[in-house]
């Protein structure tokens, strides 16, 4: 059945890049755009209900997310203590104790906010770096139901 299809037959072309990146950036599917791939805050779809994409695409795919959401945590630790180090190269006397609760506060809270946009940029440039193979784009297809040549 899928000797005679192509991917661009199947989906169309790819999205660019960039678009993938703001569909991630904006939790939604990075290869179709649609949203509600949570089930709740932390429970991501196994696929997309949009166009059936496989998010995790092989096992321990989502360890760059993990990577990401790191990355997002330590960012704002950095900015943190940069102001902290303006500030008190201003001020001798300000305390220490307010950026230890803010530096605490990000540390805690920003990896729970940032995780599931961290999974879905993670899903849009994986997704750019390794477009689907031809047996993903026809599960992907066969997962919504598809088959034949009706729309999804
Ligand atoms: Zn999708």
């Amino acid at each position: 059945m899928a000797d005679d299809l192509g991917p661009d037959d199947v989906v169309g072309p790819p999205a660019t890049w960039d678009v993938m990146l703001k569909r991630g950036l904006r939790k939604r599917c990075p290869r179709c755009g649609a949203g509600r791939i949570y089930r709740g805050w932390f429970r991501m779809r196994e696929r997309c209900p949009g166009c059936g994409f496989k998010f995790e695409r092989e096992p321990g795919f989502f360890v760059g997310a993990y990577l990401i959401n790191f990355a997002i945590t330590e960012g704002l630790l950095f900015v943190a203590i940069m102001v902290f180090v303006f500030v008190k190269d201003a001020n001798r006397d300000v305390s220490v104790l307010p950026v230890l609760a803010i530096a605490l506060t990000f540390a805690v809270v920003a990896p729970l906010v940032a995780y599931p946009f961290a999974r879905t940029i993670w899903s849009a440039i994986d997704l750019a770096m390794t477009p689907l193979e031809l047996d993903e784009i026809v599960a992907a297809r066969d997962a919504l139901g598809g088959g034949d040549d009706e729309a999804p």
